[in-house]
């Protein structure tokens, strides 16, 4: 794909959602880390349900800690692989306070050595709370970046490269979440809606469908 087309393309999901956002709910960076680690294999939509009621409970390392594992399980139990996830959480609220001063860090190797917090929450945390400019592909950023041709690679990190070098400087700090939405909600793995896309004449995915 030539960067005229990559351009127009951000362009356009630019003009039809100025300002994208996550859609894990949270309200500081120490929240955001929390979601994330959560959501691995869940949707944002539980993930928001049972923050929903443990933030207002407990929003901070320390008083995620003072839970305990079984007592952050009771909130967390809808969502899957909760156990691991609570042990994950309250190993990450334990190194927050002991090595951090209680705060999220913004850089990827101290995020990296949290429990449960791999390079894709890493990148999530850096590029949404702290504004850097980090992909993280997810599942649909892969799809979305292999189909239309914007970024073509075999794994998740030849992606990630691939998009931090050739996403226009102006629209990369927010490329992550219009990429997102648009393999959530239009780019879909299944049956992609091309028949509706926005951008159905720039990609150069070669098994389109009329669906919309
Ligand atoms: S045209 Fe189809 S394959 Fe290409 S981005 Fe749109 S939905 Fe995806």
């Amino acid at each position: 794909m030539n960067a005229a087309k990559r351009l127009e393309i951000f362009r356009r999901l630019h003009e039809d959602n100025p300002e994208p956002k996550t859609e894990l709910a949270y309200s500081t960076p120490f929240e955001l880390l929390i979601a994330v680690i959560l959501s691995a294999q869940a949707t944002d939509v539980g993930v928001n349900k049972a923050t929903a009621k443990l933030y207002p409970v407990a929003n901070t390392p320390e008083a995620i800690l003072a839970l305990g594992v079984d007592g952050l399980s009771e909130y967390i139990k809808t969502i899957g692989l909760y156990n691991s996830k609570a042990k994950n959480v309250i190993e990450t609220c334990r190194m927050l306070v002991e090595l951090h001063g209680s705060q999220v860090p913004d850089n990827r190797e101290a995020l990296e050595a949290l429990p449960g917090v791999g390079r894709k929450t890493a990148n999530v945390v850096l590029n949404t709370a702290f504004r850097q400019l980090a992909m993280a592909v997810d599942t649909h950023i892969f799809r979305v970046s292999n189909r239309t041709g914007i970024a073509p690679g075999k794994n998740v990190v030849e992606v990630e490269k691939k998009l931090l070098k050739f996403v226009p400087k102006d629209f990369l700090l927010d490329a992550h979440h219009w990429l997102i939405l648009h393999g959530r909600y239009v780019c879909q793995a299944r049956k992609p809606r091309c028949g509706s896309c926005r951008i159905e004449d720039l990609c150069e995915y070669k098994l389109k469908t009329s669906d919309d």
